[in-house]
């Protein structure tokens, strides 16, 4: 029997997942992207298998099965849809705030249907104006009553539109930088609240993600997410735990382009044999296949950390490097798949031509690849190496 990393109970999920990616997501897929719409059939069919469930505890309606399993599941279906992929991805990321920092009540009030997927999330932090500097955000919150008022706008929000529950953060107090940043929890039909607009994209094209526009939006204060001013120290725990949902979705793009060229290389013939016993390509297929195996390895320890309560602390670093080399190896070996079709890779027909353009938001989003590179060099700045050192001195 195979070696496999994964328990009875994982492996069934993923069986389970799998299954559902194959027959009934794959072949939405290539439908989804040139329609450019977002697919309800594919909520819906998450909703009926208790997908989204996967990534809540039992206490709130889901599955209590873990962490690790969650990012297979967005591993498996992103392998044939990315779009998908990012479906359970972001309901993990705009849901995160309220699992880490809401109150008893705010969590009884939201996660059910959450975990249920009856209201899909939504996580909005960029501005026009501030992405990798998230602190520089220009979006308000002022206490009035029992309610903050909230003005300004956010750019880049993914499920913009979709989502009914949406963690906004903005400034309580403007002068005090990230000190001054505080999160909420905003319902879409909060009066003075509206999505002002989506954009086009080159990938993930199902996907919604636009424009939200706060103009004098009444938040009731009960929806305030811990206390005023820790708005930030929330906004980066949640990006250190969802952060691997987008490695997931890297790395399920980075295989099914993988398994899609393997196939390919074996039937396609030049010089009287199958391109994938030209040496050229065949060393190809190894690199993709070991990088592919080498990301996993990174992800799947961070689920495990996770899973086994590791610090807080430990899971910046393990985070930020299984987010760098997933979604790295994501473009790298999507571009390494088109060119093994050759002519074919570059045209609509053939999915790798979907899967290259997918890959490339998976090194932007949720902090570009420099911001993870630099995030894992402070990490390692605060370590100590120094006995290397010692025989040198
Ligand atoms: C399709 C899509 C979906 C998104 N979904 C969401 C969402 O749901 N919620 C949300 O809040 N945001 C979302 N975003 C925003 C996304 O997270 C930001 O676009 C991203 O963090 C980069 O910010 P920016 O675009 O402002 O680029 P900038 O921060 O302006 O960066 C521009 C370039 O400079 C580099 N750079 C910046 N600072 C440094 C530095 N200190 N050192 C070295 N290089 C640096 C960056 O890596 C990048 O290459 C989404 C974006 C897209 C395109």
């Amino acid at each position: 029997m195979a070696w496999e990393p994964l328990s009875d109970e994982q492996l069934e999920i993923r069986e389970l997942v799998r299954t559902l990616a194959r027959d009934r997501i794959a072949p939405r897929a290539a439908e989804i992207d040139l329609s450019r719409e977002f697919p309800w059939d594919v909520v819906e069919l998450y909703r009926e298998h208790e997908i989204f469930g996967l990534f809540f505890d039992q206490q709130h309606g889901g599955t209590g099965t873990g962490t690790l399993i969650s990012l297979v599941a967005i591993e498996e279906v992103s392998k044939v849809c990315a779009t998908s992929g990012v479906i359970l991805a972001v309901q993990e990321l705009g849901s995160l705030a309220l699992k880490l920092a809401g109150t008893d009540e705010q969590k009884q009030r939201f996660l059910p249907r959450l975990a249920s997927g009856e209201s899909l999330a939504a996580y909005a932090l960029t501005e026009a104006g501030s992405g990798s500097d998230s602190a520089a955000m220009r979006t308000t919150a002022r206490r009035e009553g029992d309610a903050y008022v909230l003005d300004g706008s956010k750019r880049f929000i993914t499920n913009a539109a979709v989502a009914s529950v949406y963690t906004v953060f903005a400034k309580t107090d403007p002068e005090a930088g990230h000190a001054g940043i505080s999160a909420f929890v905003v319902e879409a039909d909060t009066p003075g609240f509206e999505v002002a607009r989506l954009e086009p994209k080159m990938g993930i094209a199902g996907s919604t993600t636009g424009e939200l526009v706060f103009d004098g939006a009444h938040v009731p204060a009960a929806n305030l997410l811990g206390a005023e001013g820790e708005g930030f120290k929330i906004a980066m725990r949640v990006l250190d735990r969802s952060r691997p949902g987008v490695a997931a979705q890297g790395l399920g793009i980075a295989q099914g382009a993988t398994d899609y060229a393997l196939e390919y290389a074996r039937t396609r013939e030049t010089m009287g044999k199958p391109i994938a016993e030209h040496q050229l390509i065949a060393a190809k297929l190894a690199d993709m296949e070991t990088r592919c195996e080498a990301a996993r390895g990174l992800l799947y320890r961070f689920g495990r950390m996770v899973d086994e309560r590791a610090a807080d602390s430990e899971l910046t670093k393990a985070s930020a490097m299984a987010k760098l080399a997933c979604t790295d190896a994501a473009m790298w070996v999507t571009t390494e798949a088109v060119q093994i079709l050759g002519g074919y890779g570059y045209i609509k027909e053939y999915p790798v031509e979907r899967m290259m353009r997918d890959a490339k938001i998976t090194q932007i989003y949720e902090g570009t690849n420099e911001i993870q590179r630099l995030v894992i060099a402070r990490e390692m700045l605060k370590e100590s190496r120094a006995f290397l050192l010692a025989g040198v001195a």
